[in-house]
């Protein structure tokens, strides 16, 4: 599913849990590609071959997932990152994350070959793309999100979804710093909310206002300390 320009979204549609997974295509040198969680390889509870289902859907918008040049993680969770450890070993793709997420990641066998951490990051080559990084912690210590201003496009994570937010309830989650992460982001002027996972709806949301209100909804229930 095309978002705007060179971005791409691929919500997970299977039973088991995995995230969704955002493209920017042709973003790298060589028309290579840049994934933001591309997700399980293999999901666990019913083994869905997340990996295969990703490259499927991007192949019918003409996009070769082989050529994946750069993975880019959100958090060091599995269900967002697994899928990268073998893009690493069979495509040569980049890994990129936050250094507080590092260990979690090389839990799975991940390595990773560059660090996120606030401020600009841009892609030149062919379709340029100037994303901007936070570091957004609170479901993890060094979970980051990303906002593309020009396309007012934040894809989110695991710190914001449809009407709720990541639990921080998992080792060096904390409730705290979640509130605070939301709290800047609210901020943002954003058209395009891009969630990390499609719990109570697809996990896309379009609008301004629509996005307004669940920055509202979210922050409603930290003030009643619901979360
Ligand atoms: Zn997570």
């Amino acid at each position: 599913m095309k978002i705007s320009d060179c971005l791409y979204a691929y919500p997970w549609r299977g039973n088991d849990n995995n995230c969704n997974s955002y493209l920017f295509a042709g973003v790298l040198k060589g028309n290579r590609h840049v994934v933001v969680d591309p997700g399980h390889l293999v999901t666990p509870a019913y083994q869905e071959p997340g990996l295969e289902r990703l490259f499927s859907e991007m192949s019918r918008d003409g996009i070769d997932g082989s050529q994946i040049g750069l993975a880019i993680l959100t958090h060091g969770h599995p269900d967002h990152c697994e899928a990268a450890v073998i893009l690493r070993q069979e495509y040569d793709a980049l890994t990129a994350l936050h250094e507080a997420d590092e260990p979690v990641f090389k839990m799975l066998g991940g390595k990773a070959d560059l660090f996120l951490d606030e401020g600009e990051l841009s892609f030149d080559s062919g379709k340029p793309a100037k994303l901007q990084v936070y570091h957004s912690p609170g479901h993890t210590p060094g979970h980051v999100t990303l906002y593309w201003p020009e396309q007012k496009v934040l894809i989110a994570g695991d710190c914001i979804f449809y009407r709720s937010t990541g639990r921080t309830d998992f080792p060096g989650g904390d409730a705290r710093s979640l509130q605070q992460s939301v709290a800047r982001l609210s901020g943002l002027d954003v058209e395009w909310l891009l969630c990390g996972h499609a719990y109570g709806n697809s996990g896309i949301l379009k609008g301004k206002e629509g996005i307004r209100e669940n920055f509202r909804f979210i922050q409603s229930f930290f003030g009643s300390g619901a979360l």
